[in-house]
């Protein structure tokens, strides 16, 4: 009856073991797997909110040719704006700046960098929000 107690006294502790191994195999998989999910979803959420603007979406932002109106002042580069420089209205908020400056801020920042307005409309209400800016055009009447 030697046989048998050495048996015993090998094999189930190994397969105990191996069982322990596996089950820990197991978890550390998971583990893994549900971090890897998270993390894919934390950089698709990065990518669904990045926070500044795209190239596109500046382009949509209208410019307007700065005139000998009023003194202004650049908030971005703190320099005044001159006569005939390129501006940039943002529309909710209706602040401009030198265009250039401003195309810089929002490709890092979808705020107005005065009033922290969000250039970004609510997904939810995307209709709601309609621009009200009329571009003046010079070459309307001939
Ligand atoms: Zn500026
Ligand atoms: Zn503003």
């Amino acid at each position: 009856m030697l046989f048998p107690r050495i048996f015993v006294a090998i094999v189930l502790p190994f397969t105990g073991t191996c069982a322990v191994f596996a089950v820990y195999m197991c978890l550390v998989y998971c583990a893994m797997r549900i971090r890897r999910r998270e993390e894919e979803a934390a950089a698709s959420e990065m990518k669904n909110t990045s926070k500044g603007l795209q190239r596109s979406e500046l382009d949509k932002l209208p410019v307007t040719v700065a005139g000998d109106e009023k003194d202004w002042e650049c908030s971005v580069c703190l320099e005044s704006i001159e006569k005939g420089q390129k501006t940039r209205v943002l529309p909710l908020c209706k602040h401009s700046f030198h265009a250039p400056c401003v195309d810089r801020w929002l490709a890092g920042n979808a705020v107005c960098p005065i009033c922290r307005t969000s250039l970004q409309p609510p997904k939810a209400t995307t209709a709601a929000v309609a621009p009200v800016v009329v571009l003046s055009g010079s070459d309307e009447n001939c």
